[in-house]
C-alpha cells in the first residue's frame, strides 16, 4: 500500500521532479546512512565493562548542549559525568559474580546471559528481581541511575506490539524483537522517550498551536518516516545510545500521526539534546566535599528534538494504530512505577544512614525524639520498598509471554513515593539540622585564613574529623532538596495520573456492591 501511494504520486511528477526529489532526498539520505553507518558502527561493538561504556559515549558524536554550548564528549563534562558515573554501574555491578543473580538474566531469544536492563521479564521472579536490583544499585550510588526508562520501554512495546499485530494484522513484534535482540547483544543503553512537551494541556495534539508540540509523522515514505517533536524531561538522555519514542498518552483518530513509536540512534542527523538545569548543580563541577554526592542528585534529564528525523521501517514500532497509543502508554506508566520504591526505597536507605551519621557526630543519636524520627524514615523507606515488591509479586503474564506488575498496586507505590520521599527529607533535615542549609564551603575548611576556626567551631562529638561531619551533612543536603525532590513528585508520572488510574483500575462499584451486602440493601 505504502508503496503503490508512492508510485502513484511519482507517477504523477514530470521526470524534472522526480530528479529534484531524488537529488534532494536520496543524496542526503546517502549521505545520512553513511554517516549512521560510520559513526555507529563502533556502539555496534558489545559493551560490556565501564571503559566500554564511557569509549561508547565518546565514539557517539551526538548533539548535546549544556546552557547553550555544544558539549564535543560528554563524559569529559563536569556536569555530565556524574550522571555517567551512575548509570555506568549497571554494566559495572553486572560483572561481580556475586551480583550475576540480580544484575543479568538468560535471554528468552538467544538462550544468552544478558544484562537484565535489556531482558524481558519472563516470570514474576523477574519482576522482583528487577526491583531488588534497583534498590542494589541505589545502595551504590544514592541516586538515579537513569537505566531503568528504556528497560520498561522494552517491555511495554515488547508486550503491545504482540496485541497489535493480533488485532491490526501488522508485523511490529516480529519488528521489535529484531530491535530487542540488537539491544541485547549491543547492550546499548537506551532512553524510555514518552512525556511530549505538549503545548497548552487543555487542548489535544492536532489542535495545538505548532504541531510539533507533540512528537509525530511528518512524512510516510517507502524506505520509512520523518518524524519531528521533542520528548521532554529524557532522564539518561545524553549518557544514552538510543531513544525508544512511545506515545505521550491515549490518541484519537484525528491523532493517528501522533501515535508513534519507534527507536532511534542518538547520533541520527536532526536529534538534538539540551540538558537541563538542575538545583545545585555548580555543586557538580566540584570534586571534593561540596559535590555532596560523586554520582549526582538525581538522573540527568534532557529536552531531546527531533527535526525532521528519518526512521526506517524496521524500527518503527507503532505508526498511525492509535487505538494501541493508550495501553503502551497504560503499561510503560506501571512497569515505570513498579520501579519507585525499589531505586527511592535504597536512596532512602543511604538519606537515613547518612542522617544516623549526623545525629551521631553532633550528639543527638541517644536522644529518644530522634531515634523515633529514625525508625518512622526507616518505615516509610520499607513502605515503598514492599510496594515495589508486592505489584511484582502479584504480577501476571499478558499474551505475549512477557510478566507485567500488578498495575494498581504500581500506580500506589509511585504515588507513595511522591509523598514519603518529602517526610523523610523533612525528617532528615529536623535531625541534621540548619547547618545543612548554612554550612561553609570546603574551600573555608581549608582556608589559611579561616580555616582554624571552620575545624573550631564545627565540631562535634570528640574524636569526629570536621571534614567527616561536612562530608556526612553536606550528603544530607544534596539528597534532600530541590530536584530531588521533584524528580520523586513527577518522574514516572505526577501523583494526579496515578489517581487518574485508581478511578479506572479501583474498581469502585465492585467496592459499592460488597458495602451494600453487609447492611443487606439490594
Ligand atoms: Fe530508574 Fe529510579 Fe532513576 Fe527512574 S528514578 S530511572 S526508576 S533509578
Ligand atoms: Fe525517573
Amino acid at each position: 500500500m505504502r508503496h503503490g501511494i508512492v508510485g502513484y504520486i511519482i507517477s504523477k511528477l514530470c521526470v524534472h521532479d522526480v530528479v529534484t526529489i531524488i537529488s534532494v532526498y536520496d543524496v542526503l539520505n546517502v549521505v545520512t546512512y553513511a554517516l549512521c553507518f560510520l559513526r555507529g558502527e563502533k556502539t555496534m561493538k558489545r559493551i560490556v565493562t565501564k571503559e566500554d561504556y564511557l569509549q561508547s559515549l565518546k565514539d557517539l558524536h551526538h548533539a548535546v548542549y549544556y546552557n547553550g554550548k555544544r558539549v564535543e564528549d560528554v563524559t569529559e563534562h563536569p556536569a555530565l559525568r556524574p550522571h555517567i558515573e551512575s548509570a555506568a554501574l549497571t554494566y559495572e555491578l553486572a560483572l561481580r559474580p556475586e551480583h550475576e543473580d540480580l544484575m543479568t538474566a538468560i535471554s528468552h531469544l538467544t538462550g544468552k546471559r544478558i544484562n537484565r536492563f535489556t531482558h524481558i521479564h519472563q516470570s514474576v521472579d523477574d519482576l522482583i528481581k528487577k526491583v531488588q536490583m534497583l534498590r542494589l544499585i541505589a545502595h551504590e550510588t544514592g541516586s538515579c541511575f537513569q537505566r531503568c526508562v528504556g528497560f520498561d520501554a522494552l517491555n511495554s512495546v515488547y508486550m503491545t506490539t504482540y496485541d497489535l499485530d493480533q488485532k491490526h494484522k501488522t508485523d511490529y513484534f516480529e519488528r521489535f524483537k529484531k530491535y530487542l535482540l540488537h539491544v541485547q547483544e549491543s547492550n546499548v543503553m537506551v532512553v524510555g522517550g514518552m512525556t511530549d512537551t505538549k503545548g497548552d494541556r487543555s487542548l489535544p495534539p492536532t489542535k495545538q498551536a505548532d504541531p510539533d508540540l507533540f512528537t509525530h509523522v511528518v512524512e510516510r515514505r517507502s524506505d520509512g518516516i520523518v518524524i519531528r517533536g521533542a520528548k521532554a524531561h529524557m532522564t539518561g538522555g545524553i549518557n544514552s545510545h538510543e531513544i525508544l519514542i512511545m506515545p505521550t498518552q491515549a490518541m484519537k483518530e484525528e491523532d493517528r500521526d501522533y501515535a508513534l513509536s519507534c527507536a532511534i540512534p542518538l547520533n541520527t542527523p536532526g536529534v538534538i539534546l539540551i540538558f537541563g538545569r538542575q538545583t545545585n548543580e555548580e555543586r557538580k563541577f566540584e570534586q571534593g566535599i561540596d559535590a555532596g554526592n560523586p554520582f549526582g542528585a538525581v538522573g540527568g534529564e534532557a529536552l531531546i528534538v527531533f527535526e525532521n528525523v528519518f526512521v526506517p521501517w524496521d524500527r518503527v514500532f507503532l505508526c498511525g494504530e492509535y487505538d494501541m497509543a493508550g495501553l503502551l502508554v497504560e503499561r510503560f506508566a506501571t512497569l515505570h512505577r513498579q520501579n519507585y520504591g525499589g531505586c527511592k526505597g535504597g536512596v532512602s536507605d543511604i538519606l537515613v544512614g547518612a542522617t544516623a551519621l549526623a545525629a551521631e557526630y553532633q550528639g543527638t543519636a541517644a536522644a529518644s525524639h530522634v531515634k523515633e524520627k529514625l525508625a518512622e524514615m526507616i518505615h516509610l523507606a520499607e513502605t515503598i520498598y514492599s510496594g515495589s515488591v508486592a505489584c511484582s509479586a502479584m504480577g501476571y503474564k499478558t499474551p505475549s509471554g512477557a510478566y507485567y506488575p500488578d498495575p494498581l498496586l504500581a500506580n500506589t507505590t509511585k504515588h507513595n513515593v511522591t509523598r514519603h520521599i518529602y517526610e523523610i527529607s523533612r525528617l532528615a533535615h529536623d535531625i541534621a539540622g540548619g547547618i545543612v542549609a548554612t554550612m561553609p564551603f570546603q574551600g573555608d575548611l581549608e582556608s589559611s585564613e579561616v580555616g582554624r576556626y571552620v575545624k573550631k567551631y564545627l565540631a562535634g562529638v570528640k574524636g569526629i574529623p570536621v571534614e567527616d561531619r561536612m562530608k556526612i551533612l553536606r550528603l544530607i543536603e544534596n539528597m534532600s532538596g530541590g530536584t530531588a525532590l521533584i524528580e520523586s513528585m513527577h518522574g514516572a508520572g505526577s501523583p494526579q495520573t496515578q489517581k487518574v488510574m485508581y478511578g479506572r483500575l479501583g474498581n469502585l462499584e465492585q467496592k459499592k456492591r460488597w458495602a451494600k451486602r453487609i447492611v443487606g440493601i439490594d
